[in-house]
């Protein structure tokens, strides 16, 4: 029997491995890891599980979900929101996440410049009136570059076992394949798209005659749109009530940014301060940070023994020292480390971004740090 698709023999079920539903997302999930969208609009979002699932791609800094149905997306929205984790480590790319309440049958400018638009399951739901306007909103006003719609295969229904009429009672149709590929095709081509059909749920073995559970058109813009195709459109007004909003932290966003490059700084700082500490007073055996040495990618090369340590001026100097109870560290050194000058990109930018919440040398070229804490455990 076919590996994905199971009729339990007494109760009649039939189960896919994995879901349906889940085949559904992990192709949309596979579209966008292949065609790297920036923006993504998920019509007919219910619950947000797509959304939910997108938000971990990389490449999306702009997601949103529209729904009709303002309770079901209500439902599990918190689920879009940042998670502690995020905010201690911010990623680098900024991501911002908005639910609108509204109809694929009316225009909203909030809709414009997406890269994908997914509509899962969405167009069985529609009214006839709704279905008609909805190319002219997705293809013609939307315009994305590419768009995805799935639609139950009425000829797979029959192996779906108890089932009467349709797969749902809110489905307003289901269509064959030929019913829906000339839609699909006629929308394409009104719209200057081309259309690939494929789809997820496979017939079992000796059924293929059915084609897919779930039918798949993957649509994409023929011409690049241009800012004079944007700028044609008549203003449009703003129809959709936006329910939820998320902006994630991102190191894109400067305060994140000094944050991390701050934390980045003293924690490497320190990592030297140890070293050259250590190499002063030998810590007792217990006392061995495992972290610390583990961690350490810097090597001081300065003998921390010798006497000319003291007479070392810091603009000079390209090494960490220890001078009293003070431990200088060029900024150049801890510059080098990679993740502080991937982090910042230029040494000006870092000098910038570590200004005022660290302690630097008179001349700006060191970052002072006090040996005291170390000296009070002995
Ligand atoms: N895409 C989801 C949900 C599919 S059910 C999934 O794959 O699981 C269809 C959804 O479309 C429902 O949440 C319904 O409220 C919504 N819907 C129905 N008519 C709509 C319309 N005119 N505009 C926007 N959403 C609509």
């Amino acid at each position: 029997m076919d590996k994905e698709f199971q009729e339990e023999q007494f109760t009649g079920i039939t189960k896919f491995t994995p879901p349906l539903y889940k085949q559904r997302y992990q192709f949309v999930k596979d579209l966008v890891e292949k065609h790297k969208p920036k923006k993504v609009a998920d019509l007919g979002c219910a619950d947000c599980t797509l959304l939910w699932i997108l938000k971990r791609c990389s490449c999306i800094e702009v997601l949103a979900g529209l729904d009709v149905c303002a309770t079901v997306m209500k439902k599990n929205m918190h689920r879009l929101s940042p998670l502690p984790g995020d905010y201690l480590q911010p990623a680098e790319r900024s991501l911002t996440v908005t639910l609108h309440h509204g109809s694929v049958a009316h225009k909203d400018p909030c809709m414009l410049g997406f890269d994908l638009v997914t509509c899962i399951e969405l167009i069985e739901h529609l009214e006839e009136s709704e279905l008609k306007k909805f190319p002219e909103v997705v293809f013609g006003f939307m315009a994305p570059s590419i768009v995805v719609i799935t639609t139950p295969n009425a000829e797979f229904n029959p192996l779906l076992p108890g089932l009467i009429l349709s797969r749902h009672p809110d489905h307003k149709f289901e269509w064959n394949r030929a019913q829906f590929e000339s839609w699909a095709l006629e929308t394409a081509r009104s719209y200057d798209y081309s259309v690939e059909f494929t789809g997820v749920g496979h017939p079992p073995t000796g059924m293929e005659d059915v084609g897919f559970c779930t039918q798949i058109g993957v649509f994409v813009r023929k011409r690049p749109q241009t800012i004079e195709s944007v700028q044609s459109e008549e203003p449009t007004e703003a129809v959709y009530q936006t329910i939820f909003q998320a902006v994630y932290p991102s190191l894109k966003d400067e305060k994140y940014l000094q944050n991390a490059v701050v934390n980045e700084v003293i924690f490497r700082a320190q990592i030297i301060k140890q070293s050259l500490l250590g190499c002063l007073i030998p810590e007792p055996e217990e006392y061995s940070d495992d972290l610390i040495e583990t961690e350490l990618e810097f090597q001081p090369s300065v003998d921390c023994f010798s006497e000319h340590l003291e007479t070392l001026v810091v603009e000079n100097s390209m090494e960490p020292f220890v001078d009293g109870n003070v431990v200088y560290i060029p900024l150049t050194t801890i510059f080098s480390f990679p993740n502080v000058n991937r982090l910042c990109g230029t040494f000006e930018k870092f000098c910038e971004l570590i200004a005022g919440k660290v302690t630097l040398s008179s001349d700006g070229s060191a970052l002072m740090l006090s040996t005291e804490y170390e000296n009070e455990e002995y």
